[in-house]
């Protein structure tokens, strides 16, 4: 039985984003409730840890002095700092009051779940406050403040070890790959709906990396409409072979639910199943790894998704009928969908012949075959 830890503690979603945004922190709360529910969390081989402030010398390892001092600034209510200089504004990252504290915890909690990976006291450890894979080292960016999967990658290559990071969020996880680009010692594999069609407009197959760090980006961009069965087949082309040939120490998996067919943002089709797939081939394919949340905009569908990732890496299986405590506000009833994704013949052909051309051009450009 794998040692299984959580990040969690009310303090995480105590605060956050204003009513009315996307990432509220009601999905965070919503999660832990319903695993509380399921009483997933008192197990032999579970522990509950809670985050900790990271320092500023975690905080620059990836972004700028300048750019945690804006954040600290705005988060104060200052008056002398330009937000739209550093990415906030009305819209996709406003800014609220406790923003700094509030977005450095989530850095926080994937710092302590990278400490008990390396120091061997935990095989997999699930941060689902985390995942905010948009920030850039000087900016806030697709609701990210800070780059909590950058900066628990770099803490772990400081060890000398290699990561493989592995994004299933339907946006590109552009400030992780951005962060890595020329560093041959971290693999990004992102999966995606198209660069055509979403936010934030990146991760088309030629961005492989740069000097080198060449041939270790790998990018998985997916039409509308991409289905269980053809996600998980493009997966199953791509992850195991690069994931042989990289051997990485640790694995840094982004499980955003957004690709979730009813999510209000995107246009991709999985279901609970699709995700359950892909979170249980993570777990297989990982010496040990760090799982962080992302995205996810249907409130339906995040804590059960989150759910069932954290019965994958815990080892524990839960019944489908929802605990009676969280069955308000949640329908249908049941964990997993009861329904597949509502699509055509044609929507569904469509999935099948975008992931295969997109793996057919990834087989040429990273020679996979
Ligand atoms: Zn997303």
């Amino acid at each position: 039985m794998k040692r299984a830890v959580i990040i969690g503690d009310k303090i995480l979603w105590a605060d956050g984003h204003p009513p009315g945004h996307p990432l509220r922190p009601e999905r965070l709360q919503n999660t832990w409730d319903m695993l509380q529910a399921y009483d997933a969390l008192t197990v032999a081989n579970v522990r509950i840890v809670p985050p900790r402030f990271p320092n500023e010398t975690e905080l620059t390892s990836f972004h700028t002095r300048n750019y945690v001092d804006a954040v600290r600034h705005l988060s104060q209510g200052t008056k002398n700092v330009n937000p739209a200089r550093y990415g906030f504004g009305q819209g996709d990252n406003p800014v609220f009051p406790g923003m700094f504290e509030s977005e450095a915890l989530k850095v926080g909690g994937g710092l302590v779940g990278t400490e008990l990976l390396l120091n061997n006291e935990a095989d997999v450890v699930f941060n689902f406050a985390g995942g905010l894979h948009h920030a850039g080292k000087a900016h806030a960016s697709g609701f990210c403040v800070f780059g909590d999967a950058v900066i628990a990658i770099q803490k772990i290559l400081d060890t000398g070890r290699r990561v493989a990071y592995i994004d299933i969020d339907a946006h590109h996880g552009d400030g992780v790959q951005n962060a890595f680009y020329d560093d041959p010692r971290v693999l990004t594999i992102s999966f995606h709906e198209s660069g055509l069609y979403l936010f934030p407009s990146t991760g088309f197959e030629h961005e492989i990396g740069t000097g080198k760090g060449k041939g270790y980006s790998v990018n998985i961009p997916l039409l509308p409409y991409t289905n269980d069965e053809a996600f998980v087949w493009a997966f199953d082309q791509i992850v195991p072979p690069l994931l042989e040939r990289f051997a990485p120490d640790i694995v840094v998996a982004q499980l955003g639910l957004d690709a979730h067919w009813s999510d209000p943002l995107t246009h991709l089709s999985l279901t609970t199943h699709g995700f359950e797939t892909l979170f249980q081939r993570i777990h297989d394919l990982s010496p040990r790894w760090l799982a962080v949340g992302g995205g996810g905009y249907e409130p339906t569908v995040v804590p059960r998704g989150w759910t069932l990732a954290w019965g994958v890496m815990s080892g524990q299986q839960f019944a489908d009928e929802l605990p009676a405590t969280v069955t308000d506000g949640y329908s249908p009833p049941l964990l997993h969908d009861a329904e597949p994704a509502p699509l055509s013949d044609m929507q569904r052909e469509q999935a099948r012949n975008g992931a295969s051309e997109v793996v057919k051009r990834l087989n040429k450009l990273l020679a996979l075959g």
